[in-house]
């Protein structure tokens, strides 16, 4: 780094308010660590060190970073913060599915989910307080959009779960799925900077990261020019326009050619992995002759595709397909050359689709019905594909 850039960050850092440690992709955080232990006149190895402790060891917070000498750490603490979010609760699945419900320094209310599976421990985790989207069968959208989740704050529930997970003897987190609340490709800046630090920070392969989104185009195409093979998907519920625009309003704004377009140029990147997600709800958008429909689309970009039995939400009175159905779909896509599976739900007996903790916890904080039924809170799949395929 040149001096004068040198300069102008401990400028910068100087009288400013304490940047959060996990809100940089990892280069810029060595470079703003060397450059504040610069200007305090201490070793240039304490860059190093902190930058264990942030990504590696784990440490709740800058206090507890014990090989720095206490009036280092003081100086530390005046340019930079290490905040966990505190855990409201976490509910165990007989199925060693566990969830928990963070509270956000603002007070805000945030949710992510473990998964073990095999060998996998799958993390689900937020993008966003609440969701704009509206999907009708979702159950975050009920309590509407609140706010964005910092990158620092999505970071953060990686660290916070890892460290409990190890303290429960579920072991390392070994895949990271973006499918918890919100979307996370309405909050691109924070994601892309998350996404750098679960991968180069945290060390997670970049094909063991998967982005979910409801098919915002602009935000696949910066995905897809990204250098990184992280993964993809689309959760798209209907393979034709009208239907799909009854379940997924942001269908109008991009139609399904258009998000098959933007797939097709994701796919172009080599060892990319593609996902559709098809949430299937009795009577809705589990017609049989949707199935070929959903065969096509998928086969045109080779997507794996998950089939999803809907998970029930207040406020709506439609329930899941049939196993019979999910069945029949499945074999239409395998005599089609599409490789698909029916996802058993997990932890359903501790509401563990992402947004039912939190619904639930609006509702007794608020006494209060939805804000805005019509928008569904954003169940997380029960059936956060633990397992994607990794090609
Ligand atoms: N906003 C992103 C990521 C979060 S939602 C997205 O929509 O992709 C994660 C997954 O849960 C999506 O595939 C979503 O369609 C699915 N989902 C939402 N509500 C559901 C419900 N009630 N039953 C089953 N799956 C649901
Ligand atoms: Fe948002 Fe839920 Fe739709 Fe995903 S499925 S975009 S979380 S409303």
């Amino acid at each position: 780094m040149s001096e004068k850039l040198e300069r102008s960050r401990s400028a910068e850092m100087e009288g400013s308010e304490p940047q959060d440690l996990l809100g940089f992709v990892p280069a810029e955080l060595v470079a703003r660590l060397e450059a504040h232990f610069r200007s305090t006149g201490a070793p240039a190895y304490r860059a190093e060190q902190v930058r264990r402790w942030v990504y590696e060891t784990g440490v709740p917070s800058i206090d507890g970073m014990t090989n720095l000498p206490a009036s280092e750490r003081e100086l530390l603490q005046r340019s930079f913060t290490l905040t966990d979010p505190a855990e409201v609760t976490v509910s165990r699945s007989v199925d060693g599915t566990a969830k928990h419900l963070w509270r956000l320094a603002d007070g805000e209310l945030v949710e992510s989910v473990l998964i073990p599976a095999g060998d996998r421990l799958t993390l689900c985790i937020s993008s966003q307080a609440g969701c704009a989207m509206g999907c009708t069968f979702c159950a975050t959208g009920w309590a509407g959009f609140s706010r964005q989740l910092s990158p620092g704050e999505i970071a953060a529930q990686f660290r916070a779960s890892r460290r409990w997970a190890e303290a429960n003897g579920y072991g390392p987190i070994s895949n990271v799925v973006y499918m918890g609340m919100g979307e996370p490709l309405a909050n691109r800046e924070a994601v892309h900077t998350s996404l750098s630090v679960l991968n180069r920070g945290f060390g997670i392969g970049a094909r063991r990261i998967t982005v979910s989104t409801v098919g915002v185009v602009p935000g696949i195409l910066e995905l897809a020019a990204r250098p990184e093979q992280f993964g993809l998907a689309i959760s798209l519920h209907a393979p034709v326009p009208e239907l799909r625009a009854s379940l997924v309003p942001l269908e109008k704004r991009y139609p399904l050619p258009a998000l098959m377009e933007a797939v097709r140029t994701f796919r172009e990147g080599q060892g990319r992995r593609v996902t559709f997600e098809y949430t299937m709800i009795r009577g809705v958008n589990d017609a049989e002759e949707l199935a070929p429909k959903l065969a096509e689309l998928a086969r045109s970009v080779r997507a794996f595709v998950n089939l999803i039995p809907y998970n029930p939400i207040p406020y709506k009175d439609w329930i899941p397909s049939t196993r019979e159905r999910l069945e029949r779909f499945r074999a239409v896509l395998d005599a089609a050359g599409v490789s698909a599976a029916v996802r058993e739900p997990r932890g359903r007996d501790i509401d563990a689709a992402c947004g039912q903790l939190r619904a639930s916890a609006l509702v007794q904080m608020e006494g209060s019905r939805p804000r805005r039924a019509r928008m569904s809170v954003n169940a997380v799949s029960d059936a956060v594909p633990a397992n994607l395929p990794e090609e």
